[in-house]
């Protein structure tokens, strides 16, 4: 395989840090999804396709209203076959379209477009074969190789490569992907190390502060203490995993593997159940006064804004933002109306008028 790593192609640094991952179910293969030039394929054309890797990332760094932390994909395959290092090995991918998504799976781009170059040469299929390898080998990527369109509402990554997918994503002489470790992290049990974040908060490996300490307090309460060698403390650790995985499993969930329901990071049902309330990021007792329907137009910016997508982050209305790292901005986008018009709809005295421009009560209700 010919892999060009991040600083040959002259990538820009991460703007947050990348969320770790220790293994996933499989990868999803992507394409651009717009005019790729069919020059690009031409056997002298090579030259350009370290560019093009600068320009993708640029875009995506670009990219405020997803606020991508860097080229979303985990590695790109340009049409000479070699293998571009994107986000790399053990990082979460940005492009599957949900977190959950993304934790799943990590991001292959074919640089291969829906016009133009829209059939991929067989240096390309068999460069991504190679990055689904390497992906294996280095990240513990599981046996599954899926197209974008599987379990999300895309088109991507097209027809000729979808079926490609389909057809077991072989080398063009037949060959099958090789290794892949089936989900497990390589030479050990299977533990999830990915983070969650619930009404606000972050859980899983790695992740810290008091809210940790006070899930692994309740869990030695309940009687799972016999998982912690030490603490447990503010920091999460493979022993807060294994108890929380035990208290889930008392609760009859199925499934230890990573991503499945007992593999021991929470979600707010389990730990609801394990504290009896949902802990939060601290909230203002009283709402800020309301800024006028003026400052809520489609498509223009309003500090308001900021405050108003800081009440959908904490109380978990970001489906409309789903998967990306989402952080609050003065941009009143189509996505945020979304998010508020979710926010009226469960809020009973709102859902009559549920049109997601936030009104006087909305506004209240949503920031107190
Ligand atoms: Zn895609
Ligand atoms: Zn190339």
């Amino acid at each position: 395989m010919k892999l060009v790593t991040r600083a040959a192609w002259g990538a820009q640094p991460s703007k947050h840090s990348l969320a770790y991952i220790a293994s996933t179910l499989g990868v999803k293969v992507h394409y651009e999804g717009a005019y790729v030039p069919k020059s690009l394929a031409a056997a002298d054309a090579h030259s350009s396709c370290a560019g093009r890797m600068r320009d993708i990332q640029a875009s995506h760094l670009a990219n405020t209203r997803e606020d991508y932390s860097d080229i979303a994909y985990n590695a790109a395959v340009c049409p000479h076959g070699v293998v571009f290092e994107g986000r790399g090995l053990h990082r979460r991918t940005g492009a599957n379209g949900s977190s959950t998504l993304n934790s799943q799976d990590y991001a292959v781009l074919a640089m291969l477009g829906n016009s133009g170059l829209v059939q991929p040469p067989d240096a390309q299929l068999d460069g991504l074969v190679d990055a689904i390898q390497w992906l294996r080998s280095g990240g513990a990527a599981g046996k599954r190789v899926r197209g974008h369109r599987d379990g999300h509402a895309t088109s991507c990554p097209g027809d000729p490569l979808y079926a490609w997918v389909q057809a077991g994503a072989r080398r063009p002489d037949g060959e099958a992907p090789q290794g892949g470790p089936g989900g497990e992290p390589v030479g050990g049990t299977a533990i999830a190390r990915y983070q969650v974040t619930v009404n606000g908060l972050p859980y899983g490996y790695g992740a810290t502060g008091a809210h940790v300490t006070a899930v692994g307090t309740a869990l030695v309460k309940k009687g799972f203490g016999r998982f912690y060698a030490v603490g447990p403390g503010p920091e999460w650790s493979d022993a807060d995993t294994r108890a929380m995985q035990a208290f889930q499993l008392s609760l009859g969930y199925k499934g230890t593997a990573p991503h499945e329901d007992a593999d021991g990071v929470p979600g707010p049902v389990s730990l609801q159940r394990l504290l009896g309330t949902l802990p939060g990021k601290a909230t203002t007792a009283t709402a800020p006064p309301y800024p006028g329907r003026s400052a809520f137009i489609l498509g223009k910016t309003n500090p308001a804004v900021t405050v108003l997508d800081g009440g959908l982050v904490r109380r978990g209305f970001t489906r409309h933002h789903a998967g990306k790292a989402y952080a609050p901005g003065p941009l009143f986008s189509e996505n945020t109306r979304l998010n508020v018009r979710d926010f009226q709809r469960a809020t009973p005295a709102l859902a009559g008028a549920a049109d997601g421009y936030p009104g006087p009560l909305t506004w209240r209700l949503l920031l107190s």
